[in-house]
């Protein structure tokens, strides 16, 4: 009974915040239209004809990632997965980001478990890691330092009452020295369309995305935050070495046997 009232309050909210991105999108395409109903006129200095013309390239890419943003999450693209090294692909989301965070905000990259791997997919590990990246800029307001840590983890901490897994793994953090979150707010940030940024700027999406993959992937997610200090994301996925060595629990049938 619990699941079904779960459910019904998911789906209303669901609702809910779909008609939030429709007004969010609907913004947007008011910005456009006007725009263009401005470039109409045959009298328009050149200045504000290119204004009205850069307003509309940068109103609709902002729409264009809105749905971006909502199809990718629609549609829980399947993960395809590889075995990639973390500490690589770590220093090439470290080059990704630094043009988007500002030249007041420093970057530093921590690579603890050089050539530690791990099987995931790649494009959506880095979409996760630009995700929350572009979080802790945003929480930053123009001025701090952002860290991008890897190294090997033996267990994952038990998070939000999840029994902590045993195993190897690889860590990956993000913490920046931004505003930081209080406890309530913890409990929400990875629900589906929440979101404290204004409208056009955030869709609540991003740390669904981060916590999807994490899942799907067989790890966690973790986060550490204190108001005025700063927070970190943790990502725990299990490494690639450790996981050959896992001995199926029961001879498979017709199996190729190992070479
Ligand atoms: P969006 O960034 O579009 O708002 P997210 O799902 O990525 O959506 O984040 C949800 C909310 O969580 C943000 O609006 C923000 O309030 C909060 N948040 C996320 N990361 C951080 C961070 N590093 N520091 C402070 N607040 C954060």
């Amino acid at each position: 009974q619990e699941d079904i009232l779960r459910q019904s309050q998911k789906l209303e909210a669901v609702g809910q915040l779909t008609g939030g991105v429709a007004h969010d999108f609907n913004n947007l395409l008011t910005v456009i239209r006007s725009a263009a109903d401005l470039l109409r006129r045959s009298d328009l200095p050149e200045d504000r004809r290119q204004r009205y013309v850069g307003a509309i390239a940068d109103t609709a890419s902002r729409a264009a990632k809105l749905t971006g943003q909502l199809l990718a999450f629609a549609r829980r693209q399947p993960l395809k997965p590889e075995v990639f090294a973390v500490g690589e692909r770590l220093q090439a989301v470290a080059d990704l980001v630094r043009p988007l965070v500002g030249a007041r905000i420093e970057i530093e990259t921590v690579i603890e478990c050089e050539g530690c791997t791990v099987e995931a997919d790649p494009n959506q590990f880095e979409t996760a890691l630009v995700n929350l990246a572009v979080n802790a800029r945003d929480a930053m307001s123009g001025e701090g330092c952002l860290t991008l840590k890897t190294w090997l983890a033996c267990e994952v901490p038990s998070t939000r009452g999840h029994a902590s897994a045993p195993g190897a793994f690889v860590a990956v953090s993000v913490s920046d020295t931004g505003s930081g979150m209080a406890s309530e707010m913890l409990g929400r940030i990875f629900e589906p369309f929440f979101t404290t940024k204004e409208v056009g700027k955030g869709t609540g999406l991003g740390l669904s995305q981060v916590y999807g993959f994490a899942k799907q992937s067989g790890g966690e997610i973790d986060v550490d935050s204190e108001v005025g200090r700063g927070t970190t994301f943790t990502l725990y996925l299990p490494r690639a070495e450790a996981k050959a060595v896992v001995a199926p629990s029961q001879p498979q049938e017709g199996a190729d046997p190992p070479t």
